[in-house]
């Protein structure tokens, strides 16, 4: 069978590997898709220095069948079709036990960079990390739902996003598109801001009410014209770009909130002015709990969110070289890899 690795300075290597047998509590997914997601592309860019000596199958969106279960797995079975929730942790700490072993206390394993992640034929992972997913979602969405769009559609619900708010959303790659998408779907105004014409018009397909292309226009400038000079009532920047964060901040009313999902960098604020006299709220949103990856499941299929149109790219996994060099542009919507 086939996995993908990150070799380091934008190269990766479609490899050879055995498959998986499953231990006592493990089973092995038969992979139907996995999507490419914005941190992908941090390691897929990193120096091989910085990638370490040993080198893990990429991918950390993964959606398939299960395949093989091993001994004491009574939690799913041969043929279920599930995401997996793309973590590991120590099972007993408070932050495990509410579902969120991402922030497990004692030591968190990240599939994809840590282990072996979702670009490859079969995927060994713990029964527990197996989310049953609703008929009626696709595999490719399941795969999206499983990190990118899981994570815009717990932002949004964090910022409370209600049919009275204006929300604008910085930054509309797969994640915030999604945002975009899941603050139409709860009833907002959205307002879309990015700097790439594809990644525009993809918002307005996907819900924007307005986009605003920030290499002609200033964003913070639209948005007050937008909303009677005050400012959006949310805003979220998933960007990570500390000039964007400080927009984001910035573009929101007073009272307003604010949350941060893009990641990296260190941003300066002059904290009384920009914060505290604004009576702002800040949130900072870290993907999803196991239940949350459910939850975000069931709400793009009850509300019949149009997450299919998200997805722009698909790929074999012997195509991995060219998804990745595509998706690298900032050009797409969400590309995945899939299986028949
Ligand atoms: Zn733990
Ligand atoms: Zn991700």
């Amino acid at each position: 069978m086939r996995g993908v690795v990150f070799t380091g300075d934008r190269n990766l290597e479609v490899r050879e590997l055995g498959k998986p047998e499953p231990g006592p509590g493990d089973v092995v997914l038969k992979m139907m898709a996995s999507g490419l997601c914005g941190s992908d592309l941090t390691r897929y860019r990193m120096s091989s220095d910085r990638l370490g000596p040993t080198l893990f199958v990429a991918g950390h969106e993964p959606c398939g069948v299960v395949a093989e279960v091993g001994a004491n797995v009574d939690s799913v079975r041969v043929g279920d079709r599930v995401m997996m929730h793309h973590y590991t942790g120590c099972d007993k700490c408070s932050m495990c036990r509410i579902g969120y072993t991402q922030m497990c206390l004692v030591q968190n394993t990240v599939y994809g960079s840590a282990a072996d992640g979702g670009h490859q034929d079969y995927l060994l992972c713990p029964a527990s990390t197996c989310v049953p997913m609703p008929d009626a979602l696709s595999f490719e969405e399941g795969a999206a739902v499983a990190c990118g769009t899981g994570t815009a559609f717990h932002a949004v619900k964090r910022l409370g996003i209600s049919g009275v708010d204006t929300l604008a959303v910085f930054g509309q790659g797969p994640v915030g598109v999604s945002a975009t998408m899941f603050g139409k779907a709860m009833g907002a105004r959205v307002i879309a801001v990015d700097v790439i014409p594809e990644r525009l018009a993809l918002s307005e397909d996907l819900g924007a009410d307005v986009v605003i292309d920030a290499s002609k226009d200033d964003a913070e400038t639209i948005i007050r014209e937008l909303t009677d000079g005050e400012g959006a009532d949310a805003t979220l920047d998933a960007t990570g770009i500390p000039d964007v964060r400080i927009n984001a901040v910035d573009s929101a009313r007073y009272w307003g909130r604010v949350c941060f999902v893009g990641e990296g960098n260190t941003t300066t604020f002059d904290v009384s002015a920009q914060i505290i006299h604004k009576q702002l709220t800040i949130y900072g949103s870290w993907t999803f709990s196991l239940s949350g990856l459910a939850e975000a499941a069931n709400f793009v299929v009850n509300r019949n969110v149009p997450l299919k149109n998200l997805i722009t790219h698909r790929y074999d996994l012997d195509q991995a070289d060219a998804a990745y060099k595509l998706f690298d542009t900032g050009r797409t919507g969400k590309p995945v890899f899939i299986w028949e």
